[in-house]
């Protein structure tokens, strides 16, 4: 009896064991299954998206001829990033050497085309961030840095630092060899003229209130763009980078959200990749970039729920203005702002273009 009451206890043991073994197997094949169902159907193997700032950018505005020219330095730089994603590169690289393009062209407000301080200086700020070690490099208020992108990568890299400022980032940057240039080289004509009407009209209408003439629309509207990039590469890393002179008239010593990690830019591999664009002091006391993150983390949101959130509820509600580009890990990209326009352009792993300027 006692032998035969063991027999059974044990075989009924063997049973569920069997059962629940069954079951967990099943369980995983059957996760694993959907998973790459769904990765067949939307995970892109690469993708690029860049921004050439945004702002009160309007067709009537614009000549033919100008916007020939955007749409084409637009084009030339995003096919950087896409060969050498496609080849296999990282997005790190994809997204710095992007944006040495649109750095060396007068037409952004970001490396050449600078715009001009309160005090005729351009100051430059930059930053860039590695999604799958979330790795940062910043740098701040720099005068001599030819591109800026090339300085936040290389503090990311080489230095145990995060961000670097002012003539600290300078020095760091000639002593790593970067392409070092006088002052002067960042200015351009378009510019000091856009600074000479700001200030005319900051003295005329505004008098000695420094505050609220930073903050009037039509000054800050002389600030158009700022670049940036987002990217995935076959690998599954994301990866983000933004670089501008700032704002027009801006006081000296005074730093916008691009070099900000979290603000103007951010990058994890669990959410996406973002770089922003538009009013900074905004964009800063939002944490527009992070936050867009943080909602796909923590709340399950998707990419374009998360980016329509904060730029067109957050970030208005404050008064501030702008947008963000922006890919997450199955490479959907996304392109959100709340102005006028944004110069934008994207390519999918199939090598297709779109170009954008206005709202379409
Ligand atoms: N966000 C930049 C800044 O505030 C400017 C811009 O994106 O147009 O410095």
């Amino acid at each position: 009896m006692k032998h035969s009451i063991f027999f059974i206890v044990l075989l009924s043991i063997c049973f569920c064991c069997t059962e629940s073994v069954k079951t967990s197997s099943n369980q995983s094949e059957n996760t694993s299954a959907d998973t790459s169902e769904n990765d067949m159907q939307t995970k892109a193997e690469f993708a690029i998206i860049i921004h050439g700032g945004a702002g009160t950018i309007l067709k009537k505005n614009m000549t033919p001829e100008k916007e020939l020219a955007y749409k084409a330095k637009l084009e030339e730089a995003i096919r950087v990033g896409y060969e050498i994603l496609k080849n296999g590169g990282t997005s790190l690289d994809a997204v710095q050497k992007t944006i040495n393009v649109m750095e060396d062209s007068p037409l952004f407000n970001a490396g050449k085309g600078a715009v001009f301080t309160n005090a005729e200086t351009n100051e430059l700020d930059a930053s860039i961030m590695d999604g799958k070690t979330l790795n940062a490099g910043a740098s701040a208020g720099t005068i001599t840095v030819r591109n800026p992108i090339n300085l936040a990568r290389i503090i990311m890299d080489k230095s145990p630092h995060v961000m670097m400022a002012g003539v600290g980032a300078d020095t760091y940057a000639k002593e790593q060899g970067l392409s070092i240039v006088e002052p002067s080289y960042f200015y351009t004509e378009h510019r000091f003229n856009a600074l000479k009407r700001a200030m005319e009209r900051e003295q005329i209408e505004l008098d000695h209130d420094d505050k609220q003439a930073f903050y009037d629309p039509e000054i800050k509207d002389s600030k158009f763009g700022t670049v940036g990039c987002a990217a995935l590469d076959k690998n599954g890393n994301l990866a983000a980078g933004t670089s501008t002179g700032g704002m027009t008239n801006k006081r000296y010593g005074r730093v916008g959200d691009a070099p900000i990690i979290g603000a103007g830019t951010y990058a994890n591999n669990n959410s996406c990749a973002v770089s922003s664009t538009g009013w900074g002091e905004y964009f800063i006391r939002s944490m527009v970039a992070h936050d867009i993150s943080a909602l796909m983390q923590y709340k399950g949101l998707t990419l374009q729920e998360a980016a329509r959130e904060v730029i067109h509820t957050k970030v208005p509600a404050l008064g501030g203005d702008g947008g963000i580009v922006a890919v997450d890990k199955n490479g959907i990209m996304v392109a959100e702002f709340n102005t006028a326009g944004m110069y934008r352009a994207t390519m999918n792993d199939k090598g297709e273009l779109t170009i954008g300027i206005y709202k379409e």
